[in-house]
């Protein structure tokens, strides 16, 4: 059967709003998505990492893909776009999260669903509030998330 799942996706080195478009195609062309559509792009300080101003969206795919696959792919695209980890929260080429699938909840080594810090973040706030504004998280609304991280700065960049 089909599932229905959020991914976030950001960056802040080279030519960030670019990497974006291709990693969305990348992620649109596997075999095991089914349809996907992103919100806008925004721009955000960086949280919890250091460099420029990311780049982030958020898109909704349908997938057969079981949610441990479905991060294999994600992290492919991330490796395709040069990312290395040199350190934690390091500046990165590309970030791809699985921030929901189904609402199913796993705690793995490899895999913790919900991601455990979307409900703390308005670069994944803000975009969601587009494709998904009567999610509910354990934490609350998307709407009501969102207020509490008034203080992170994000801006929709025009198209
Ligand atoms: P980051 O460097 O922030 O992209 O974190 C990547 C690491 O988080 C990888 O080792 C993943 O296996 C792990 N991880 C745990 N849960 C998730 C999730 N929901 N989405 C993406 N990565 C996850």
């Amino acid at each position: 059967m089909n599932a229905h799942a959020l991914i976030g996706i950001g960056a802040n080195l080279g030519a960030a709003h670019q990497t974006l478009v291709d990693a969305l195609a990348e992620l649109k062309s596997n075999a095991g998505v089914l349809s996907l559509e992103s919100s806008r792009f925004y721009a955000s300080d960086p949280v919890d990492a250091q460099g420029p101003v990311f780049i982030n969206a958020v898109a909704r795919i349908e997938t057969t893909l079981a949610p441990i696959y479905l991060l294999d792919v994600l992290q492919a695209i991330e490796q395709q776009h040069g990312r290395v980890r040199p350190y934690r929260n390091a500046p990165r080429t590309l970030d791809l999260d699985l921030l929901w699938y189904d609402g199913i909840e796993i705690t793995t080594p490899r895999l913790i669903l919900p991601h455990p810090r979307m409900h703390q973040r308005a670069f994944v706030l803000e975009p969601l509030k587009e494709l998904a504004p009567d999610l509910k998280l354990k934490q609350g609304s998307i709407e009501a998330l969102g207020k509490t991280c008034s203080d992170q700065k994000i801006w929709l960049l025009r198209d």
